[in-house]
């Protein structure tokens, strides 16, 4: 009889998954670590779901998602043909490395261009993971100084940046760092880049700038989006890429039969019929943004500027990953990470004003702790 684990693929046995931030169910937690956004969706939003849950649920939903195809064009000022709609931008991501990248046939020092994921650090964590399972070649190439965009003569100086690779994943605004790019600067980098440039704007709604018109101005870009974030839907699924009829018709052609559910379309439906209600709520989002920011740097954090709905700081004193356990044990859950570029660093979202006070007060309580502590080492 032979192992299960020997009937897997050698690459996939090898392969590290994704790590999702903690879901925990612990009364009166404050939730700050997976960037969700602190206000629900719209009434209208919730009506026409309940309203959609009826005996249609035997139904399969439309394969396209065609409406909100042409809803979602008709917001871009572009052709339903530059719409396609993804359970969660994830799935474009995962969709945009299987149709465009080609697996690697075997490792070498200098892989082929058509074999290679790209992508600045920090960004999304979700790439290497979508690269590796598929068995790409991965540059990681690191931001600037604060985590800036490196302009594209500095690039070329640096020659790490591979302006021939098959797919260049650009988070923007940046996750984890909160920072915004310059659409300029986008387009420059997306001029001198030859293979497919997809732009993540996942966290675009809470920034000042898009850039959007590069996916309908230049045929090797699209820019991704998500009704996660602004649009209070992450439990729905519901993301979309806007790019070439061609590249748009590419991910038509590998994409899971009904890849997007039905109460999610229904819901991305009535969101984009109360676009109002989100303005208002990604303004407030915003407000609370800045206020938490200086707040936090009135007590010795570095903040980050964001143009996201988190903020990455560098908390005072003490290593990042021990205030990540004080916040926990005054239950506020922020996100930490391991890796090197960040690991001083906590991302916190931006939650109600009432979170943003709690999580103020907890950290006031435990610079006071710390400080009490140092007294007392003087002192003995
Ligand atoms: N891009 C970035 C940069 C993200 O942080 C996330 C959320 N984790 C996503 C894409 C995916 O969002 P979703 O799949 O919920 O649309």
């Amino acid at each position: 009889m032979r192992s299960p684990t020997s009937l897997i693929r050698p690459l996939v046995r090898s392969l590290e998954a994704y790590v999702p931030g903690e879901q925990p169910r612990i009364k009166g937690l404050i939730k700050l670590n997976t960037n969700e956004n602190p206000y629900p969706p719209s009434p209208k939003v919730l009506a026409a779901v309940r309203a959609a849950v009826d005996a249609r649920l035997r139904l399969y939903p439309n394969p396209t998602s065609h409406a909100l195809r042409v809803r979602l064009a008709r917001l871009h000022g572009c052709r339903p043909e530059n719409v396609f709609v993804g359970n969660g931008s994830d799935e474009i991501l995962a969709l945009a490395v299987r149709a465009f990248v080609e697996p690697l046939t075997r490792r070498v020092a200098r892989p082929d261009s058509r074999s290679v994921v790209q992508f600045f650090s920090p960004s999304y964590s979700l790439y290497p993971v979508l690269a590796d399972a598929h068995g790409a070649a991965i540059n990681a190439v690191p931001l600037g100084t604060d985590f800036a965009l490196p302009g594209v003569a500095a690039l070329r100086r640096q020659r790490r940046w591979r302006f021939d690779a098959a797919l260049s994943l650009v988070t923007s605004p940046n996750a984890p760092s909160g920072r915004g790019y310059e659409t300029s600067d986008l387009h420059a980098l997306a001029a001198a880049t030859r293979g497919v440039v997809l732009l993540d704007e996942a966290y675009v709604d809470f920034a000042e700038d898009d850039a959007m018109r590069l996916a309908l101005e230049h045929p090797h870009v699209i820019v991704a989006r998500t009704f996660s974030k602004s649009y209070s839907l992450c439990f729905q699924r519901i993301g979309y890429a806007v790019g070439h009829p061609d590249l748009i018709a590419a991910f038509d052609r590998i994409r899971d039969s009904y890849n997007v559910n039905g109460l999610g379309q229904v819901a991305a439906l009535a969101t984009l019929d109360d676009l109002p209600y989100y303005r208002r709520t990604i303004a407030r989002v915003v407000r609370t943004r800045q206020a938490m920011a200086r707040a936090l740097g009135e007590l010795g954090f570095e903040v980050l500027t964001s143009q996201t709905n988190f903020l990455l700081v560098r908390p005072p004193r003490l290593p990042a990953e021990i205030w990540l356990e004080r916040l926990r044990a005054r239950r506020i859950l922020v996100r930490w990470f391991r890796s090197r570029d960040v690991r001083e660093y906590l991302r916190i979202s931006v939650g109600t004003d009432a979170e943003a006070k709690a999580l103020v007060r907890a950290a006031r309580a435990i610079v006071r702790e710390i400080e009490g502590a140092a007294t007392l080492k003087l002192r003995t």
